[in-house]
């Protein structure tokens, strides 16, 4: 879950400004578009004076790419120095009224804690607090869930199915899950370079054929840098979409409720005991909408039969 190029630190903070500019995006009807829906592990951060959490939504609301992006911030709810604070339990609360999804990390007070470490009726029971705990802090549904390391077997989706849960993994990672004191811009750019092409290519070869593609970049919101560089991640992922030479919308950024869900839905990780959960999904999206958007929920489309 965590990366770090130690290479040169002053000159590649400063260089990535200094690219060569992107191609143009390519004209309408010769590459597929893009979709990217944002997402955060670990948070909230319970930082002061600069809060990483609040500064990252600070600037999906405003910046100069896409005003009003809304994303997925997979949250700690127990975590004694995060949401299992009042501060931090005030953040999420925040973060959903700012019109942000919140779904589930690591739900145990002992921190980030893997969930096939966990005994199945510790993780059953730390679920369904957690997802009490949200819906009174937000009022939302909590449909949503990333393992704690990416760490999932048999047994843990079948909890997460029974807990109504989808489990959402991520296509681009910004390798930032750990924080160090150097933090290269240039080799993050690179490593998105190199996925976002992985990902064309496979376009290419109809292994994903829905337009636009929906593309899930999975960062962390307690890592200072990460906060202090999302606007330039923003720039980072629209030109590296170019590059790799999908179409870049007005919108290439998810700012929408049922969006974000429409999307999070359809690239969950395949469960077939999710299918009974449709109906429930549908009522819940329609319910999550009303609450933050105050726009109509767009109706769901079907799941694809493969994810990339
Ligand atoms: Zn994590």
């Amino acid at each position: 879950m965590s990366c770090v190029f130690l290479l040169a630190p002053l000159l590649l903070l400063a260089s990535c400004r200094s690219l060569p500019p992107a191609p143009p995006p390519a004209a309408a009807g010769e590459a597929p578009s893009i979709r990217f829906l944002l997402t955060f592990d670990d948070g909230p951060s319970i930082r002061q004076p600069y809060n990483p959490t609040l500064a990252i939504a600070a600037q999906l609301a405003s910046n100069d790419v896409q005003p009003g992006i809304k994303g997925l911030f997979f949250v700690q709810t127990g975590h004694p120095r995060g949401g299992g604070t009042p501060a931090g339990r005030a953040i999420m609360r925040q973060l959903s009224e700012q019109g942000q999804v919140l779904g589930l990390h690591s739900v145990s007070p002992r921190g980030h804690i893997d969930h096939t470490q966990v005994t199945a009726s510790a993780l059953v029971r730390e679920l369904r607090e957690a997802k009490d705990l949200l819906h009174g802090l937000t009022g939302a549904p909590v449909l949503f869930v990333r393992p704690p390391f990416g760490a999932y077997n048999p047994a843990t989706e079948a909890i997460y199915a029974d807990a109504d849960l989808h489990m959402l993994m991520s296509d681009v990672r910004a390798r930032d899950g750990v924080i160090y004191g150097y933090n290269a811009s240039l080799s993050r750019r690179i490593h998105i370079r190199h996925t976002l092409s992985a990902l064309r290519k496979q376009v290419d070869t109809a292994r994903y054929a829905d337009e636009p593609v929906p593309v899930v970049v999975a960062f962390h919101d307690v890592n200072p840098y990460t906060a202090r560089h999302m606007t330039e991640y923003l720039h980072i992922l629209i030109e590296e979409a170019a590059r790799a030479g999908f179409a870049v919308p007005a919108r290439p950024f998810t700012d929408t409720l049922p969006e974000v869900m429409d999307i999070a839905i359809s690239r969950s990780i395949p469960n077939p005991r999710n299918v009974v959960l449709a109906p429930r999904i549908t009522a819940a999206l329609r319910a999550g909408a009303a609450l933050h958007a105050g726009t109509a929920a767009a109706p769901l489309k079907p799941a694809p039969a493969t994810v990339f």
